[in-house]
Protein backbone atom coordinates (compact mmCIF):
# COMPACT_ATOMS: atom_id res chain seq x y z
CA UNK A 1 0.00 0.00 0.00
CA UNK A 2 1.22 3.56 -0.99
CA UNK A 3 1.86 5.59 1.84
CA UNK A 4 1.64 9.05 2.25
CA UNK A 5 5.91 8.99 2.18
CA UNK A 6 5.67 7.91 -1.06
CA UNK A 7 7.75 5.24 -3.11
CA UNK A 8 10.63 5.63 -0.60
CA UNK A 9 11.14 2.42 0.80
CA UNK A 10 10.06 0.37 -2.53
CA UNK A 11 13.57 1.42 -3.97
CA UNK A 12 15.07 -0.42 -1.57
CA UNK A 13 14.77 -4.47 -1.30
CA UNK A 14 12.36 -4.66 0.69
CA UNK A 15 12.67 -8.38 1.69
CA UNK A 16 16.38 -7.97 2.50
CA UNK A 17 15.33 -5.15 4.83
CA UNK A 18 13.00 -7.41 6.44
CA UNK A 19 15.16 -10.17 7.22
CA UNK A 20 18.00 -7.80 8.34
CA UNK A 21 15.25 -6.08 10.36
CA UNK A 22 13.91 -9.35 11.69
CA UNK A 23 18.01 -10.84 12.34
CA UNK A 24 18.48 -7.58 14.14
CA UNK A 25 15.05 -7.83 15.69
CA UNK A 26 15.56 -11.72 17.06
CA UNK A 27 19.13 -10.94 18.39
CA UNK A 28 18.22 -8.70 20.87
CA UNK A 29 15.27 -10.81 21.57
CA UNK A 30 16.87 -13.98 22.48
CA UNK A 31 18.33 -13.63 25.79
CA UNK A 32 14.80 -12.41 27.55
CA UNK A 33 13.24 -15.22 25.13
CA UNK A 34 15.01 -17.40 27.54
CA UNK A 35 14.37 -15.96 30.74
CA UNK A 36 10.39 -15.73 29.22
CA UNK A 37 10.49 -19.59 28.26
CA UNK A 38 10.05 -19.30 24.82
CA UNK A 39 12.06 -22.08 23.69
CA UNK A 40 10.90 -25.46 23.86
CA UNK A 41 11.69 -28.85 22.13
CA UNK A 42 10.47 -31.15 19.71
CA UNK A 43 11.29 -35.25 19.59
CA UNK A 44 12.55 -37.13 16.38
CA UNK A 45 12.57 -40.93 17.42
CA UNK A 46 15.60 -42.78 16.57
CA UNK A 47 14.72 -46.29 15.09
CA UNK A 48 16.67 -49.11 14.51
CA UNK A 49 17.12 -50.53 10.86
CA UNK A 50 17.27 -53.88 12.22
CA UNK A 51 14.17 -54.50 13.85
CA UNK A 52 12.33 -51.12 13.64
CA UNK A 53 12.36 -50.36 17.85
CA UNK A 54 12.49 -46.83 19.01
CA UNK A 55 15.93 -46.55 20.62
CA UNK A 56 15.65 -42.63 21.55
CA UNK A 57 15.11 -39.71 20.10
CA UNK A 58 16.75 -36.22 19.13
CA UNK A 59 16.07 -33.04 20.51
CA UNK A 60 15.33 -30.31 18.10
CA UNK A 61 14.85 -26.75 19.46
CA UNK A 62 12.12 -24.20 18.47
CA UNK A 63 11.54 -20.68 19.29
CA UNK A 64 7.95 -19.64 19.77
CA UNK A 65 8.04 -16.17 19.08
CA UNK A 66 4.91 -13.89 20.11
CA UNK A 67 5.23 -12.24 17.02
CA UNK A 68 6.69 -14.39 13.91
CA UNK A 69 5.09 -17.45 15.47
CA UNK A 70 7.28 -20.65 15.66
CA UNK A 71 10.81 -20.38 14.67
CA UNK A 72 13.23 -23.12 13.44
CA UNK A 73 16.64 -23.51 14.64
CA UNK A 74 17.79 -22.14 11.20
CA UNK A 75 16.77 -19.03 12.07
CA UNK A 76 17.99 -18.40 15.57
CA UNK A 77 21.05 -20.66 16.47
CA UNK A 78 23.42 -19.01 14.59
CA UNK A 79 22.39 -15.78 16.27
CA UNK A 80 22.61 -17.67 19.57
CA UNK A 81 26.08 -18.40 18.76
CA UNK A 82 27.05 -15.33 17.75
CA UNK A 83 25.71 -13.53 20.31
CA UNK A 84 27.11 -16.23 23.11
CA UNK A 85 23.65 -16.77 24.17
CA UNK A 86 24.32 -20.88 23.03
CA UNK A 87 25.74 -21.61 26.18
CA UNK A 88 22.90 -21.29 28.11
CA UNK A 89 20.35 -22.18 25.48
CA UNK A 90 22.29 -25.60 25.04
CA UNK A 91 22.70 -25.78 28.80
CA UNK A 92 18.69 -25.91 28.74
CA UNK A 93 18.37 -27.75 26.01
CA UNK A 94 20.35 -30.53 27.83
CA UNK A 95 18.65 -30.10 30.65
CA UNK A 96 15.29 -30.64 29.21
CA UNK A 97 16.07 -33.05 27.25
CA UNK A 98 17.82 -35.12 29.87
CA UNK A 99 14.67 -34.89 32.21
CA UNK A 100 12.53 -35.71 29.15
CA UNK A 101 14.77 -39.03 28.68
CA UNK A 102 13.73 -39.91 32.39
CA UNK A 103 10.05 -39.83 32.20
CA UNK A 104 10.57 -42.31 29.24
CA UNK A 105 12.81 -44.41 31.13
CA UNK A 106 10.13 -44.70 33.81
CA UNK A 107 7.63 -44.99 31.56
CA UNK A 108 8.84 -47.63 29.18
CA UNK A 109 11.96 -48.20 30.66
CA UNK A 110 13.33 -50.54 27.89
CA UNK A 111 14.23 -54.04 27.77
CA UNK A 112 16.93 -56.20 27.95
CA UNK A 113 17.20 -56.31 24.60
CA UNK A 114 16.90 -52.67 23.81
CA UNK A 115 18.55 -51.07 26.74
CA UNK A 116 16.88 -47.26 28.40
CA UNK A 117 15.67 -44.90 25.73
CA UNK A 118 18.26 -42.71 24.58
CA UNK A 119 18.43 -38.91 24.22
CA UNK A 120 20.59 -36.98 21.45
CA UNK A 121 21.44 -33.79 22.01
CA UNK A 122 22.83 -30.80 19.43
CA UNK A 123 25.91 -29.84 20.41
CA UNK A 124 27.25 -26.13 19.19
CA UNK A 125 31.06 -25.81 18.52
CA UNK A 126 30.97 -22.47 21.34
CA UNK A 127 29.51 -25.09 24.03
CA UNK A 128 32.54 -27.33 23.14
CA UNK A 129 35.24 -24.68 23.56
CA UNK A 130 33.29 -23.57 27.15
CA UNK A 131 35.10 -24.45 29.79
CA UNK A 132 31.60 -25.58 31.70
CA UNK A 133 30.49 -28.52 29.38
CA UNK A 134 32.25 -31.69 31.39
CA UNK A 135 30.89 -30.28 34.97
CA UNK A 136 27.24 -28.96 33.34
CA UNK A 137 26.45 -32.37 31.89
CA UNK A 138 27.57 -34.30 34.51
CA UNK A 139 25.58 -32.26 36.99
CA UNK A 140 22.75 -32.69 34.71
CA UNK A 141 22.90 -35.73 34.71
CA UNK A 142 23.21 -36.39 38.18
CA UNK A 143 20.27 -34.11 39.01
CA UNK A 144 18.03 -35.88 36.52
CA UNK A 145 18.99 -39.75 37.24
CA UNK A 146 19.94 -40.10 34.18
CA UNK A 147 23.15 -42.54 32.83
CA UNK A 148 25.62 -41.47 30.55
CA UNK A 149 25.21 -44.06 28.74
CA UNK A 150 21.55 -43.08 27.92
CA UNK A 151 23.15 -39.54 26.57
CA UNK A 152 24.56 -38.63 23.03
CA UNK A 153 25.52 -35.28 22.29
CA UNK A 154 26.19 -34.45 18.35
CA UNK A 155 28.89 -32.56 17.30
CA UNK A 156 29.32 -31.67 13.83
CA UNK A 157 32.32 -32.95 11.91
CA UNK A 158 32.78 -28.97 10.28
CA UNK A 159 33.48 -28.46 14.47
CA UNK A 160 35.42 -31.10 14.88
CA UNK A 161 38.13 -30.60 11.45
CA UNK A 162 41.38 -29.39 12.74
CA UNK A 163 40.31 -29.90 16.16
CA UNK A 164 43.73 -29.81 18.55
CA UNK A 165 43.53 -31.69 22.13
CA UNK A 166 42.25 -28.97 24.13
CA UNK A 167 38.78 -28.60 21.70
CA UNK A 168 38.74 -32.92 22.19
CA UNK A 169 39.55 -33.10 25.88
CA UNK A 170 36.29 -32.29 27.05
CA UNK A 171 34.52 -34.66 24.58
CA UNK A 172 37.30 -37.66 25.60
CA UNK A 173 36.29 -36.65 29.17
CA UNK A 174 32.68 -37.08 28.34
CA UNK A 175 33.22 -40.38 26.36
CA UNK A 176 35.34 -41.98 28.95
CA UNK A 177 31.98 -41.60 31.29
CA UNK A 178 29.80 -43.17 28.81
CA UNK A 179 28.50 -40.63 26.77
CA UNK A 180 28.14 -41.34 22.67
CA UNK A 181 29.66 -38.38 21.21
CA UNK A 182 27.71 -39.06 17.07
CA UNK A 183 29.76 -37.06 14.25
CA UNK A 184 26.82 -35.23 13.15
CA UNK A 185 26.12 -34.14 8.64
CA UNK A 186 28.93 -37.19 8.20
CA UNK A 187 30.42 -36.62 4.61
CA UNK A 188 29.64 -33.20 4.53
CA UNK A 189 32.74 -31.77 5.95
CA UNK A 190 35.88 -33.58 3.46
CA UNK A 191 37.45 -34.74 6.89
CA UNK A 192 40.33 -37.07 6.74
CA UNK A 193 38.35 -40.22 7.11
CA UNK A 194 41.90 -41.98 8.88
CA UNK A 195 41.25 -38.64 11.12
CA UNK A 196 37.89 -40.65 12.68
CA UNK A 197 40.40 -42.31 14.70
CA UNK A 198 41.76 -40.14 16.81
CA UNK A 199 38.47 -38.53 17.79
CA UNK A 200 36.45 -39.82 20.52
CA UNK A 201 33.25 -40.57 18.73
CA UNK A 202 30.95 -43.77 18.45
CA UNK A 203 28.72 -42.55 16.04
CA UNK A 204 28.85 -41.17 12.28
CA UNK A 205 25.26 -39.73 11.49
CA UNK A 206 25.53 -39.24 7.50
CA UNK A 207 24.10 -36.68 6.84
CA UNK A 208 20.80 -36.26 4.63
CA UNK A 209 22.23 -35.77 1.69
CA UNK A 210 22.85 -39.44 1.20
CA UNK A 211 19.60 -40.34 2.03
CA UNK A 212 18.59 -38.03 -0.65
CA UNK A 213 20.43 -39.76 -3.37
CA UNK A 214 18.23 -43.10 -2.18
CA UNK A 215 14.95 -41.58 -3.66
CA UNK A 216 14.19 -42.99 -6.61
CA UNK A 217 14.79 -46.61 -7.48
CA UNK A 218 17.37 -48.36 -8.82
CA UNK A 219 19.48 -45.59 -5.85
CA UNK A 220 22.20 -44.08 -7.38
CA UNK A 221 25.05 -46.17 -8.30
CA UNK A 222 27.37 -43.95 -7.23
CA UNK A 223 26.05 -42.88 -3.91
CA UNK A 224 25.01 -46.65 -3.17
CA UNK A 225 29.00 -47.18 -3.13
CA UNK A 226 29.93 -43.93 -1.25
CA UNK A 227 27.59 -44.95 1.53
CA UNK A 228 28.50 -48.85 1.36
CA UNK A 229 32.64 -47.55 1.55
CA UNK A 230 31.74 -45.24 4.80
CA UNK A 231 29.16 -48.21 6.77
CA UNK A 232 32.26 -50.66 6.42
CA UNK A 233 34.86 -47.99 7.16
CA UNK A 234 32.60 -46.85 10.48
CA UNK A 235 32.28 -50.48 11.33
CA UNK A 236 35.44 -51.39 11.22
CA UNK A 237 36.57 -48.49 13.36
CA UNK A 238 33.52 -49.60 15.71
CA UNK A 239 31.16 -47.15 15.23
CA UNK A 240 27.50 -46.93 14.33
CA UNK A 241 26.06 -44.92 11.79
CA UNK A 242 22.99 -43.58 12.18
CA UNK A 243 21.17 -42.08 8.73
CA UNK A 244 19.22 -38.88 9.23
CA UNK A 245 16.28 -37.65 6.28
CA UNK A 246 14.69 -41.23 5.57
CA UNK A 247 11.72 -39.94 4.01
CA UNK A 248 10.17 -43.41 2.35
CA UNK A 249 10.41 -46.98 2.88
CA UNK A 250 12.19 -47.98 0.21
CA UNK A 251 15.11 -45.23 1.41
CA UNK A 252 15.19 -47.59 4.69
CA UNK A 253 15.10 -50.70 3.18
CA UNK A 254 18.00 -49.50 0.72
CA UNK A 255 20.26 -48.26 3.78
CA UNK A 256 19.27 -51.28 6.16
CA UNK A 257 20.80 -53.55 3.48
CA UNK A 258 23.77 -51.04 2.83
CA UNK A 259 24.51 -52.28 7.15
CA UNK A 260 23.30 -48.74 8.47
CA UNK A 261 22.36 -49.05 11.98
CA UNK A 262 20.00 -46.58 13.15
CA UNK A 263 17.40 -44.28 10.97
CA UNK A 264 15.34 -41.09 11.62
CA UNK A 265 13.16 -39.11 9.19
CA UNK A 266 10.00 -37.96 8.37
CA UNK A 267 9.12 -41.89 7.24
CA UNK A 268 9.02 -42.89 10.84
CA UNK A 269 7.88 -39.18 12.21
CA UNK A 270 8.25 -36.15 11.98
CA UNK A 271 9.69 -34.16 15.22
CA UNK A 272 6.70 -33.78 17.61
CA UNK A 273 5.91 -33.34 21.43
CA UNK A 274 7.19 -35.74 23.89
CA UNK A 275 3.78 -37.38 23.96
CA UNK A 276 4.19 -38.63 20.59
CA UNK A 277 7.53 -40.72 21.56
CA UNK A 278 5.47 -42.09 24.53
CA UNK A 279 3.07 -43.60 21.83
CA UNK A 280 5.59 -44.76 19.11
CA UNK A 281 7.87 -46.30 22.08
CA UNK A 282 4.47 -47.91 23.79
CA UNK A 283 3.32 -49.31 19.98
CA UNK A 284 6.60 -50.58 19.70
CA UNK A 285 7.19 -52.32 22.84
CA UNK A 286 3.80 -54.34 23.12
CA UNK A 287 4.58 -55.46 19.36
P1 LIG B 1 20.38 -31.62 12.29
O1 LIG B 1 21.08 -31.89 13.58
O2 LIG B 1 21.00 -32.17 11.06
O3 LIG B 1 18.88 -32.11 12.50
C1 LIG B 1 18.12 -32.75 11.52
C2 LIG B 1 17.20 -31.80 10.81
O4 LIG B 1 16.55 -32.50 9.76
C3 LIG B 1 16.09 -31.23 11.68
O5 LIG B 1 15.80 -29.91 11.24
C4 LIG B 1 14.92 -32.17 11.35
O6 LIG B 1 13.64 -31.60 11.61
C5 LIG B 1 15.14 -32.38 9.88
N1 LIG B 1 14.56 -33.63 9.40
C6 LIG B 1 14.30 -34.74 10.13
N2 LIG B 1 13.81 -35.73 9.35
C7 LIG B 1 13.76 -35.23 8.09
C8 LIG B 1 13.35 -35.80 6.81
O7 LIG B 1 12.95 -36.95 6.69
N3 LIG B 1 13.46 -34.99 5.73
C9 LIG B 1 13.90 -33.71 5.82
N4 LIG B 1 13.95 -32.99 4.69
N5 LIG B 1 14.31 -33.15 7.00
C10 LIG B 1 14.23 -33.91 8.11
P2 LIG B 1 15.55 -28.73 12.28
O8 LIG B 1 14.75 -29.22 13.43
O9 LIG B 1 15.07 -27.56 11.51
O10 LIG B 1 17.02 -28.45 12.83
C11 LIG B 1 17.98 -27.88 11.98
C12 LIG B 1 19.35 -27.88 12.62
O11 LIG B 1 19.37 -27.01 13.76
C13 LIG B 1 19.75 -29.24 13.17
O12 LIG B 1 20.23 -30.02 12.10
C14 LIG B 1 20.83 -28.84 14.17
O13 LIG B 1 22.07 -28.65 13.52
C15 LIG B 1 20.34 -27.50 14.65
N6 LIG B 1 19.74 -27.65 15.99
C16 LIG B 1 18.52 -28.08 16.35
N7 LIG B 1 18.37 -28.07 17.69
C17 LIG B 1 19.55 -27.63 18.20
C18 LIG B 1 20.04 -27.41 19.54
O14 LIG B 1 19.37 -27.64 20.56
N8 LIG B 1 21.32 -26.93 19.65
C19 LIG B 1 22.11 -26.70 18.56
N9 LIG B 1 23.36 -26.23 18.75
N10 LIG B 1 21.69 -26.90 17.31
C20 LIG B 1 20.41 -27.36 17.12
CA1 LIG C 1 21.80 -33.41 14.85
CA1 LIG D 1 27.94 -45.36 25.62
CA1 LIG E 1 21.99 -32.67 9.04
Amino acid sequence: AKSAGGNRFELADPEADARAITRHGLTTALPAALDRNEFFIEYQPLVHLGDGSVRGAEALVRWLHPQHGVLGPDRFIPLAEHTGLIVPLGRWVLDQSVRQAKQWQERHGGNDATGPLRINVNLSPCQLSHPGLVQDTVDILERAGVSPDALCLEVTESALIGADDDLLKPLRQLAEMGVDIALDDFGTGYSNLANLRRLPVSILKLDRSFTQGMQQFPADPVDLKIVEGIVSLAHSLNLAVTVEGVETGAQAEQLRILGCDTAQGWYYARPGPPERLHELALVDATG
